[in-house]
């Protein structure tokens, strides 16, 4: 019996975007939808009770993973809010001591937009690059700093290439010259060990439906000691989360997350290492076979779950119609009607043939071997064919150095 009579089609192999809740969340959540419904800020009666002794059990569960006490613990709508209340938040708190951030060219584009916001609204904003490896250079980061600087916010583990900065060295730095270090961890808290004190971060933001948790969940952290972190409310209402994230808290959706944030403090290292076996075991079987198959960013500073690979002389849409039974993200993002290529990739410094013809795979607590076996074969069948087309790959494997072909001209403009 082949590997693959044992996979059931289509295979979900897409953790970054988003990850399936784990059933044993759904069934802690299931209560909250049905008879414990009360409002968690009703002080006065055992439904509202109810409703907040489960909220701050959750906040518990959460505060636990980070090494964080659960008073540090906002709730939030997802990482994307959290990210938003932490930047304004600050910059906004911080005013008068400076108007300047820094972040990095790779960031989520809640970040990144924030920021541009932000700018529109007189502050100034470094965005720093990234070298090959897709790491920040900390004396880059350490030259950028200056005493307008309120704010660095780098991500901690990246969605699409899965590299990991190094938050605690930021950490250090941030705290050396007395400016507050904000993390998007969204990716990396759950996956990778993760410590608010060693790591030495102020903010961090946290989504439930990456943790194997639901969507339209998330947490801020906000440091209260060494230093006190002050944020300025981006929503006004009844004051709820001690004033910093004012509606009625999303009990169901906060359970969620609670239980899959237990759930992953718990498996962590024996989970981080099946799936780092997972991930290789995917990356050797497609090395193996195939040339001219490129890693994006550094193989070490990465997710255990993560896999970016780019597939020279193929044409990325053709390669995601090939392999239509395995779900994927590729390098190019549909913005309107075009498809542009990944800004992240092309930081890296990617062409937009090699981002246009990239994957990401994003293992993940549900994945087995066997459908690892399946996308392996499967990629390694598609790409052969679409070589098989390829004039240029042909002309690669004879010998020809493509960077030196003069191609015929293109009709000059009229
Ligand atoms: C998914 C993600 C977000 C957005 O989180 P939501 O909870 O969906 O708002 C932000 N940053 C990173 C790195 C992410 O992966």
């Amino acid at each position: 019996m082949g590997s693959d009579t044992a996979v059931k089609l289509p295979i979900y192999m897409d953790n970054h975007a988003t990850t399936r809740t784990d059933p044993r969340v759904v069934e802690a959540m299931l209560p909250y939808f049905g008879e414990i419904y009360g409002n968690a800020a009703s002080r006065n009666h055992q439904f509202g009770w109810a409703a907040e002794k489960a909220v701050e059990d959750a906040r518990e569960q959460i505060a636990k993973l980070i090494g964080a006490s659960a008073k540090e613990i906002v709730f939030t709508s997802g990482a994307t809010e959290s990210n938003n209340l932490a930047i304004k938040g600050v910059a906004e708190m911080y005013r008068e001591k400076g108007n300047h951030i820094i972040t990095e060219v790779t960031e989520h584009k809640c970040v990144l937009e924030t920021c541009k916001r932000l700018e529109k609204h007189g502050y100034r904003i470094t965005f720093l690059p990234v070298q090959k490896d897709g790491l920040i250079d900390l004396n880059q980061l350490k030259d950028a700093i200056t005493d307008q600087t309120i704010l660095v916010s780098i991500m901690a583990a990246n969605n699409e290439i899965g590299i990991l900065q190094p938050i605690r060295e930021i950490g250090k730095l941030c705290h050396e010259k007395g400016v507050l270090f904000h993390t998007d961890a969204a990716q990396a808290v759950g996956k990778v060990p993760f410590n608010v004190i060693e790591d030495n971060v102020d903010l961090v933001s946290l989504s439930g439906h990456k943790v194997y948790g639901p969507k339209g969940v998330g947490a801020l952290y906000v440091r209260r000691r060494n230093p006190r972190v002050q944020l300025v409310a981006q929503m006004d209402g009844g004051g709820q989360e001690r004033g910093m994230r004012s509606s009625t808290l999303n009990v169901t959706g906060i359970v969620g997350m609670g239980k899959a944030f237990e759930l992953a403090q718990q498996e962590l290292a024996e989970e981080s290492a099946r799936l780092l076996a997972l991930r290789e075991s995917l990356r050797t079987q497609i090395e193996a076979v195939l040339d001219e198959v490129y890693v994006n960013g550094s193989l070490e500073h990465r997710l255990p779950g993560n896999l970016n690979m780019s597939f020279a002389y193929v044409e990325g849409e053709s390669l995601l119609m090939g392999i239509n039974d395995i779900a994927v993200s590729s390098g190019s993002a549909c913005t309107s009607a075009t498809l542009e290529p990944s800004y992240v990739l092309k930081a890296l410094g990617a062409g937009d043939e090699m981002a246009h013809s990239s994957i990401r795979f994003g293992v993940g607590r549900f994945n087995t071997q066997a459908e690892v076996d399946y996308v392996a074969a499967k990629v390694v069948e598609v790409v052969k064919r679409l070589r098989e087309l390829s004039p240029l790959y042909e002309m690669h494997k004879e010998g020809v150095d493509l960077s030196k072909v003069k191609w015929a001209a293109e009709p000059a403009n009229q």
